[in-house]
């Protein structure tokens, strides 16, 4: 379970430690001699993909908790008992609460984070639509002999996030923003357009 372990720590955001680990463990026969491993691990890998998804609520975490506390007393092996005890450290986190919220910290998990181009700092240099390779990037480059400029955004749909354009910027114009934060500022560009 050594490689396992270290497969898991690789990661930073709990939940996907635990979803490493399981994934990890689950990646060899399961051998089924006892019902709370051979049963529980599955159903945990389903609830923590819910958590890295953005469609788990409370009743999921509360789910792998349990599973967790039946695992870690009664599966028969050390197996199922560390992978059990790894996901029960890493609930004490905090962290699965909070991707019920729409946070993932370490930013990991990539439903939870969005990039977006913040206007007022772009130069529309263009660097950031030559770096995205998933043609996400909308704009034109700026050319001293032209005037009213397609300004420069991120297409959602065809963004994989992968962070090139953020790498490229030397503006600071490419920004992280949480879900959250996501969703207020769709409503003040919604309020601005319903002003003007
Ligand atoms: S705890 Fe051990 S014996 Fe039980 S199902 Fe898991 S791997 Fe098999
Ligand atoms: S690299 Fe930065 S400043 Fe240049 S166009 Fe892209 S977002 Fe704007
Ligand atoms: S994060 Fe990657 S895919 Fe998304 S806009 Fe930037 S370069 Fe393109």
């Amino acid at each position: 379970m050594e490689d396992v372990q270290a497969k898991a720590d690789e990661k930073s955001c709990p939940v996907q430690k635990s979803l490493t680990f399981v994934e990890e463990f689950l990646a060899e026969p399961m051998c089924g001699r006892c019902f709370p491993c051979s049963m529980g691990s599955y159903e945990t890998r389903i609830r923590l993909k819910k958590l890295l998804d953005g469609t788990a609520s409370d009743d999921d975490i509360l789910a792998v908790k349990n599973i967790a506390a039946v695992m870690a007393e009664a599966s028969m092996c050390k197996k199922g008992k560390d992978t059990a005890k790894y996901v029960q450290e890493q609930i004490d986190s905090n962290a699965f609460a909070e991707h019920l919220s729409g946070i993932c910290t370490p930013r990991e998990c990539t439903h939870y984070h969005t990039y977006v181009i913040i206007p007022e700092n772009c130069t529309m240099c263009g660097d950031c639509l030559d770096a995205c390779k998933d043609n996400a990037i909308l704009g034109e480059k700026k050319k001293t002999f032209l005037s009213g400029y397609m300004p420069f955004e991120i297409v959602q749909k065809r963004c994989t996030k992968c962070g090139e354009c953020m790498k490229v910027c030397n503006y600071a114009a490419v920004k992280i923003v949480s879900a959250k934060e996501m969703a207020e500022l769709n409503v003040k560009s919604q309020e601005s357009a319903v002003k003007s």
